[in-house]
């Protein structure tokens, strides 16, 4: 009986996730890997995703997840919001364990899906979405070409290149160097 109860409360949880993920417009192979729920399970629930859910209309992505670590420097902006996610990250614990092999535990998935959440509430209108910020939080997890660590001049979190091909200082400081007219219209208000 005990047993039954816990894999019922386990379906119930990973139900639960995935229509998180879907509120997020993660992609169908995410949900998959996040959640072990086949292909057609996933599709059926976004049929029955409820149409009066508060907030946009969720829309069903398509395509491939993101690949490139290389969004996240697009701009100050992107770097700041993408070190700050992953900083909440590590807080929940969750760069230590979302990259666990075949598939991470649905528990840590509801947790990571917590700290979006959070984040979300921190940068209401930001520029990472949840498929970028699954990406980050995994490739960060594997420690080998990225990692999140300190930066040397102003101690703030900052996204390392471990190969030292990227510059070598955070957003934050390479921004202050700039002269004010190089500097993004949309950041020189906040000087
Ligand atoms: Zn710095």
């Amino acid at each position: 009986m005990r047993i039954t109860d816990c894999r019922y409360d386990r379906d119930r949880l990973r139900l639960a996730v995935a229509y998180r993920l879907i509120a997020h417009e993660a992609r169908t192979h995410t949900i998959r890997h996040c959640t072990g729920l086949s292909g057609d399970r996933i599709r059926k629930l976004y049929r029955n995703y409820p149409a009066d859910v508060p907030g946009p209309r969720v829309r069903r992505r398509r395509g491939k997840s993101p690949r490139q670590m290389s969004y996240f420097r697009r701009s100050v902006e992107h770097e700041l919001q993408a070190a700050t996610l992953a900083t909440l990250l590590a807080c929940c614990g969750l760069l230590r364990r979302i990259h666990r092999l075949p598939a991470p535990r649905i528990e840590d998935v509801a947790r990571f899906c917590d700290a979006y959440e959070a984040f979300l509430c921190v940068c209401p209108s930001t520029l990472i979405s949840f498929e970028h910020a699954w990406y980050l939080g995994l490739t960060l997890a594997r420690r080998d070409e990225f990692l999140l660590a300190r930066c040397p001049d102003c101690r703030a979190a900052w996204i390392r290149d471990t190969l030292d091909l990227l510059p070598c200082n955070c957003a934050s400081c390479r921004y202050a160097a700039l002269p004010v007219p190089a500097k993004p219209e949309a950041l020189r208000a906040d000087c």
